[in-house]
């Protein structure tokens, strides 16, 4: 075996750190940084981390094998805590007992297993309680321990625990764990031994080490279960080896009134704000007892707490006497914890999120990491921290995720809506932003709801990690149980979803799926509106404003701009749009369509009516072979037709002419509209595209009123929408093969261009040909839009400053792009056609099966979100090379979907690309994303 003696097992604490922050692919996140802290000299139980390898190896050689090559790396690394400790694993007098942790190198939180208390049985029981002399605390940490294993290591269903501790507890008439007395744990245990046996037919295992290997078998096993696929997922985690598993001593929060355990931020993870030590604690507890929502926690600062007090409406008094915060309960504990709050911040550099236990009276640090944090706050610490001079303005782009800063760009409360709604109750702020939804109490019917297109609120008592799906879907997220680190809360500011958790008030019947506030009773559906920022919870739909762009956000905003090289524009049809996106900090128009304006009012009849007769003018074109109206008119009449033809033939090209009379200053009117919001700001605007049947009625109303419209018979509508009819309208007579063949709307549509421009002084507008896939196509159309644009000039005696391009969407296009470079003066990629071409999929009909590609793995992302690289980035470059071999400087840029997905922009940034385009929401990601394109040199 040629790892055999490969090392497996890296020390931390105790005087000994083998690993350091810099480790953290090799040791998982919290490995690495155990080690850290203890080097910085914070008081770190000592432990050793088994690595990501060895993970690996277990997926790789299986559970026996790795077991057997780690086995004496394990047991040198226990005895060094065994050492550290003063305490021997399994054995009388002074047990050792230990945390068993997962922790991959990328942070997913609470998303694998931990066994807390290991090492327990009834001979350590006993020594521990003759050391001790607190029998509660033991009996209380083992039947954490049967419980925690019982879960993560046995399988034994979390609810048997439960029912036996409720149980038990009823019996006393307790509400709280605390309140147990040692007796009272020992009848839980007993019950817990029972169910234990009873599920898994074998006693529960005493032996220590056989303890041990199970949990480490098990937080191996925990890498792949099914919560933890999907968190990756979400959150794109990929190309990691597995999980690291830390054993680490134990020190006890749950000791007594002396202990405390808690988890703190050394910034607000809400806001940003640096105003005081963020956290929460609980006095006699263990592990995730604070996140529980098990007892309501206390805050760490006396400021926190008070204003913690305030929002529940908690009165002094008994603010003090019931909840007091670290600072008043332990001075001195917080105050060393506040120090190494400043310690951590200055050698990370950035928000902490940590972990610590006060064992009687002495603090420990358990954890730190990065904080999750809402795009609000990751962009206030960036620009704080640049403020502070802790990190440089390169960094503080960096440091923001693009994708991230949707919530920022996301609406808010219109406010004296907000004033006017019915307000049902207020719970905590637990992720920012407004959400307005239809109340749902599953995360299963979240998701299938989300499907139906419904926008939902989740109300949920409490979330758990199974919930990640349903939570990832919700508008908002409202909880009746738990604080600001609940799993609710934490999960929501990573996906930046508004949440409001902790909400007491609200109850939540599951069974007969109704939520009831203060006596009032909403059901399943109902409308309900959360506002993430305050903790108000309001009765039905509240409407919504957009929200602030200066401040940090203008800061950070400010810095990409000065950091990218790649310019950024927006896909807009109107002048409102274009004004939104020009405020998101557009630099012009990459993509106009102009299909939309043809829906409009009055356009619409005037479409139909050329639509009407479109084919029958043609033929008649083709039938004499002129191209020109007037010659046509001339033809026919001189073509000895019969009466009756010659006067429908006139009537149907006087019609022909009539609409695109008609047509001409309302879309002339369109682009004025737009060219004065862009304010000399270029625009590219994109020929008819779509194919003539999606202009008409289907339907038979539709197409009765049409008839009524058009002075026709209803039958002669239903077969002009039969004639259109396409097999497969995506690849059928679309695009420039509509200017083919009405050349008169491709010159209709170019003077209602021009004659705009001329009119709003400084208009740059860009013509863009669609579909072309060979160069003729192209050149044909550009003699059109010539011929046009030097008619407009001669009429108005002005030189117009029109680039003519073409979009490259097909893959012949790409394949052949130094041809159409000789006629084009710029390109576009519109990347979502060349996805459906280029990959052979509809994107009508490809939802059914690319979730599973997905899956699989057979594409790494869905394609039509994520440009694939591999395959459609290859014609892209291709396009690019040729494009720029036969016409040097060519304008390049991209008008997909995907230009304001992250990863596509740095892949464009890559290929030098002049600009990507995006639908305006997405105008300031793109931005971000393209300085850090242009800082990481990618
Ligand atoms: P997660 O990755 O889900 O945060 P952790 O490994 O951090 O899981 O463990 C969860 C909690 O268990 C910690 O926050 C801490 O409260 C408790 N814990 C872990 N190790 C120890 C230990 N050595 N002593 C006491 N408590 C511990
Ligand atoms: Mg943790
Ligand atoms: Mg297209």
């Amino acid at each position: 075996m040629a790892g055999k003696s490969k090392k497996l097992v890296y020390l931390f604490g105790g005087g000994n750190n083998e690993g350091d922050a810099s480790m953290r692919a090799l040791l998982g996140g919290k490995g690495a940084n155990l080690a850290d802290m203890a080097s910085l000299g914070l008081p770190v139980p000592p432990g050793f981390t088994l690595t990501t390898e060895a993970c690996d190896l277990y997926y790789k050689v299986g559970r026996e094998q790795i077991f057997a090559m780690v086995s004496k790396q394990v047991d040198d690394a226990l005895k060094h805590v065994e050492s550290a400790t003063g305490k021997t694993f399994g054995k009388d007098p002074n047990p050792l007992l230990l945390s068993v942790r997962s922790g991959a190198a990328a942070s997913m939180p609470g998303m694998m297993d931990t066994v807390l208390n290991l090492g327990l049985n009834p001979d350590t029981v006993q020594a521990m309680v003759a050391r001790t002399g607190n029998e509660r605390f033991v009996m209380d940490s083992y039947r954490r321990f049967i419980q925690m294993f019982g879960d993560v290591v046995l399988g034994v269903p979390h609810h048997n625990f439960e029912h036996a501790l409720e149980a038990v507890k009823a019996a006393k008439k307790v509400k709280l764990d605390t309140d147990l007395d040692a007796d009272d744990l020992k009848v839980v245990i007993s019950h817990y031994l029972a169910a234990v046996k009873k599920t898994t037919g074998k006693a529960f295992p005493e032996n220590p080490m056989e303890q041990l290997y199970a949990a480490v078998n098990a937080v191996f096993g925990s890498w792949n279960n099914p919560r933890a696929i999907k968190y990756r997922q979400l959150n794109d985690i990929r190309g990691l080896l597995g999980t690291a598993v830390n054993v680490q001593a134990m020190v006890f929060g749950n000791s007594g009134t002396n202990s405390a355990t808690g988890v703190a931020f050394t910034r607000d993870p809400s806001t940003g704000a640096n105003r005081y030590f963020y956290g929460e604690y609980l006095i006699n507890a263990q592990g995730e007892d604070v996140v529980a929502g098990i007892r309501t926690p206390q805050q760490i600062t006396l400021k926190g707490s008070r204003e913690w007090a305030k929002s529940q409406g908690v009165s002094e008094t008994e603010r003090k006497a019931m909840y007091p915060s670290l600072q008043e309960a332990m001075p001195k504990v917080f105050a060393e914890l506040d120090g190494i709050r400043q310690k951590l911040e200055t050698h990370y550099r950035d928000m902490q999120d940590l972990e610590f236990t006060i064992d009687d009276g002495r603090l420990y640090m358990l954890q730190t990491r990065n904080g999750k944090r809402t795009a609000a706050a990751a962009v206030q610490i960036a620009t704080d921290l640049v403020k502070e001079g802790l990190i440089d303005e390169k960094t503080a782009v960096l440091r923001v995720d693009p994708s991230a800063l949707d919530q920022l760009l996301h609406p808010v409360f219109v406010k004296k809506a907000e004033e006017a709604a019915e307000r049902l109750t207020v719970g905590l702020p637990a992720s920012p932003g407004a959400a307005t939804g239809q109340i749902v109490f599953s995360a299963e019917t979240a998701e299938i709801w989300s499907v139906l297109g419904r926008k939902v609120i989740l109300c949920r008592t409490e979330t758990s990690p199974e919930d990640i799906g349903g939570m990832a879907v919700a508008k908002g997220i409202l909880t009746s149980r738990g604080g600001m680190t609940s799993h609710a809360a934490v999960v929501a500011r990573g996906m930046g979803k508004c949440c409001v958790a902790g909400a007491g008030d609200a109850i939540m019947d599951y069974k007969t799926k109704r939520l009831c506030v203060k006596g009032k009773t909403l059901k399943e559906g109902d409308w309900l509106s959360l506002n993430g920022s305050t903790g108000a919870v309001y009765a039905g739909s509240v409407e919504t404003v957009d929200p602030q762009l200066t401040g940090p956000f203008g800061v950070i905003m400010k810095l990409a701009d000065k950091y990218r090289r790649l310019k950024v524009r927006t896909n807009a049809d109107t002048p409102h749009d274009a004004a939104v996106a020009v405020k998101f900090g557009a630099e012009g128009i990459g993509l106009c369509r102009t299909e939309h304006m043809f829906f409009e009012g009055s356009r619409i009849v005037a479409f139909r009516r050329l639509i009407l007769v479109a084919e029958t003018v043609k033929k008649l074109k083709d039938r004499f072979g002129v191209s020109d109206l007037k010659a046509l008119e001339a033809a026919c009449k001189t073509a000895g037709m019969p009466a009756k033809e010659l006067e429908s033939s006139l009537r149907a090209i006087a019609q022909y002419k009539q609409a695109l009379k008609e047509l001409l200053p309302l879309q002339r009117k369109d682009f004025t509209g737009i060219f004065k919001a862009l304010k000399g700001l270029p625009c590219t605007v994109r020929l008819l595209d779509p194919p003539l049947h999606e202009f008409l009625p289907q339907d038979a109303a539709g197409q009765l009123e049409m008839a009524n419209q058009m002075g026709v018979k209803p039958a002669d509508v239903k077969a002009l929408v039969a004639s259109l009819h396409e097999f497969n309208p995506m690849l059928g007579h679309r695009g420039c093969r509509l200017g083919m063949s009405y050349p008169e709307v491709t010159a209709m549509q170019v003077r209602a261009i021009c004659e705009a421009a001329a009119a709003v002084k400084g208009s740059k507008p860009e013509i863009m040909v669609p579909l072309v896939g060979a160069v003729k196509e192209l050149a044909m159309q550009k003699t059109i839009i010539q011929a046009t644009i030097a008619e407009v000039e001669a009429a108005r005696k002005i030189k117009l400053n029109v680039l003519i391009g073409t979009m490259i969407e097909v893959p012949r296009a790409a394949m052949t792009a130094d041809e159409i470079a000789e006629e084009a003066e710029f390109f576009s990629f519109g990347t979502n056609d060349l996805t459906q071409m280029g990959c052979g999929f509809s994107r009508d009909d490809a939802a059914k099966f690319l979730g599973d590609y997905v899956r699989d793995g057979i594409y790494d992302y869905d394609p039509f979100q994520v440009l694939d690289q591999k395959g459609i980035g290859r014609l892209m470059e291709t396009g690019v090379n040729l494009g720029r071999q036969a016409r040097p400087g060519i304008k390049l840029g991209i008008c997909g979907e995907h230009g304001g997905e992250p990863k596509t922009v740095a892949f464009c940034h890559g290929l030098g690309l002049d600009y990507v385009s995006c639908s305006p929401y997405r105008v300031p990601i793109a931005r971000l994303a393209a300085a850090q394109a242009a800082l990481s040199g990618k």
